[in-house]
């Protein structure tokens, strides 16, 4: 088996942009199929019947010469044109199907210089890798410009950090291509699956993320029309669970056809609780009540506002532990998520407050009490970045039609699942199905931070049967949902676009907050909707069972299963 690399281009030559389809400077192989500029079909069946005819033609010439003892190297005009044609067809096919040593002649060009590893080759890299990973650097070196085969053997060697290249090369992409190279060996290991060319390493630069060496793809897929608020939204969602989107989809689906759904925003701060210390709890006790006296917050505010033209104080909540105190800062942050800017204004708060409480010792900016990235109480009773609810009422006929079940089940269900069960469990904000799987695949489409998907997820789903029990009201209430529409991942390319489809791309000049805001209202929307479908397919599936079970109905069950699944997302 062979596998194909692509040299990277030379230092200094300007990427290639592709007209279509294409990222920046990514480049596009050529094809067999693209030796004609015909639909593929045509182009196959001209070279087919090339070949055909070529083929013919020759081996009639061939007898012919053979029974006339004419000598077969004197070729007419003729017999040379069906050379040609029968040398061009047969590449045209092989390398259609796909016989990659043809394909690589087919596809050379000065752009593309494209070259083979047979599997020995491979296999002798293989070998190499124990004697790698035991400090002897593996051999077979990649094909580089001999400056940068110079660099790779230092950060090899250990005598150049790899964390400088970008700096000292001034060249992000041939920064990450040399680290690659010296990782590949170091550790004999090729990471061929792992793209590298096609990003934009400078967006990313003292931003996203340090010592990169390629970048990992993921599709995008989208749910909707989300019909939030009057809007028609479209969700874009980044994951690899088969059937997420498929199933946030219907949700989305029997919400519209139910009138839509309605959000309102309950909060909107971001918190930051440094710890300090004190020599004794007395001490700790002060600077609390100090900070909790309304008299004070003019003056805190005045101090931590000067961080930003969009952080605004709204209050300080402190908590003692001894003689140790923390003091959860709360802000609004425009349209950041607000991280950065929170930080700031409470380093401007501690400075102030250093003056009047030498002893107070800081020992972190960040003292748990934020809570930033953990599963925590406080989040969930007090909120953290935009605390939202957002409700619909599906009408009967959909959750018949669209949810394939109703709405006594659906509410039986929430209650013995997302409510008992997960207090069963001793859940922290986790009275949901599935809140975490939305959350987490808009936050990556979006640029949010994964991470922060933990406390964003907090949610419970409430489900009640309305209008004489014929409609179900439903409902999720998320109190710390942690997003931005401008910082950190917002602002490269392909999550920049995942924000623009949902009109929330960057700074809202006219009202600072209010991208953000809408953002919150359409996680909390798609989760609904998520909620909303897994329910009503665990409910389906549950009926089902039951029904068997108690042999309550005489309808044929492998058909009633047959009808409750087919327009069900497979596993949800
Ligand atoms: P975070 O605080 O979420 O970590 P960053 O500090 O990375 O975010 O980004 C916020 C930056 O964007 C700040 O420098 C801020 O001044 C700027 N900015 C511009 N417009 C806005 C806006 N509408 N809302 C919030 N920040 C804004």
């Amino acid at each position: 088996m062979e596998v194909r690399r692509r040299v990277p281009p030379p230092h200094g030559s300007a990427p290639r942009r592709q007209p279509a389809t294409g990222g920046e400077g990514e480049r596009v192989r050529v094809q067999a199929g693209d030796a004609l500029p015909l639909p593929i079909r045509h182009t196959n069946l001209i070279f087919s019947a090339l070949f055909a005819a070529s083929l013919v033609y020759l081996m009639r010439r061939w007898r012919e010469k053979i029974r006339s003892s004419t000598p077969l190297h004197v070729v007419s005009l003729a017999e040379i044109f069906a050379i040609c044609g029968l040398v061009a067809s047969l590449i045209y096919l092989l390398s259609f199907f796909g016989i990659a040593f043809v394909q690589s002649v087919v596809s050379n060009s000065d752009d593309e210089e494209d070259y083979i590893i047979d599997s020995r080759h491979k296999q002798a890299r293989a070998a190499a890798a124990p004697c790698a990973l035991l400090g002897s650097p593996a051999a077979a070196p990649e094909k580089m410009p001999e400056e940068d085969e110079e660099i790779v053997a230092a950060v090899v060697a250990g005598k150049i950090p790899s964390y400088v290249l970008e700096t000292r090369l001034g060249d992000c992409r041939r920064a990450a291509g040399i680290r690659r190279e010296a990782l590949r060996r170091i550790t004999g290991r090729d990471m061929d699956g792992l793209p590298l060319d096609g990003f934009d390493y400078a967006s990313i630069l003292g931003q996203c993320c340090e010592l990169p060496v390629g970048y990992v793809q993921l599709p995008v897929g989208v749910a909707g029309p989300l019909l939030l608020d009057g809007r028609r939204l479209y969700v874009p969602m980044a994951t690899t669970e088969g059937c997420l989107v498929a199933s946030t989809n219907r949700g989305c689906k029997a919400i519209a056809e139910s009138g839509g759904a309605s959000s309102v925003v309950l909060k909107d701060g971001m918190t930051r609780a440094p710890a300090v210390r004190f020599p004794s709890a007395r001490r700790a006790a002060e600077l609390k009540a100090f900070l909790e006296d309304p008299a004070n917050f003019d003056t805190l505010a005045v101090v931590f506002n000067r961080s930003s033209r969009f952080g605004r104080l709204q209050g300080v909540k402190c908590a003692i532990a001894g003689r140790n105190l923390y003091m959860r800062f709360s802000c609004s942050t425009g349209d950041a998520m607000g991280m950065n800017m929170v930080s700031k204004g409470v380093q401007n708060v501690l400075d102030y407050l250093q003056a009047d409480f030498p002893d107070m010792d800081v020992i972190s900016i960040s003292g748990n009490f934020c809570s930033d990235k953990k599963s925590a109480a406080v989040n969930w009773i007090d909120g953290r970045g935009k605390s939202v609810v957002c409700e619909a009422v599906i009408k009967e006929e959909v959750v018949k039609k669209v949810l394939k079940t109703n709405v006594q089940a659906l509410v039986e269900l929430n209650v013995i699942k997302n409510l008992a069960g997960s207090a069963v469990a001793g859940a922290l904000g986790g009275f949901n199905a599935h809140a975490s799987n939305i959350v987490t695949a808009i936050f990556i489409a979006t640029g949010q931070d994964p991470a922060q998907n933990v406390e964003s997820s907090q949610c419970i789903t409430m489900l009640e049967a309305i209008n004489d029990g014929k409609d179900l009201h439903i409902s999720v209430t998320m109190p710390s949902i942690e997003v931005g529409t401008v910082g950190g991942g917002t602002q490269l390319a392909p999550q920049s676009a995942c924000l623009d489809l949902l009109g929330v791309k960057g700074a809202n000049r006219e009202s600072p907050g209010s991208n953000a805001r809408l953002l919150a209202t359409v996680v909390a929307s798609a989760v609904l909707a998520g909620e909303l479908s897994l329910i009503s397919a665990q409910a389906a599936g549950h009926l089902v069972q039951s029904h068997m079970k108690y042999n309550r109905s005489s309808k044929d069950m492998s058909k009633a299963l047959a009808e409750a699944t087919a327009d069900k997302p497979k596993k949800c």
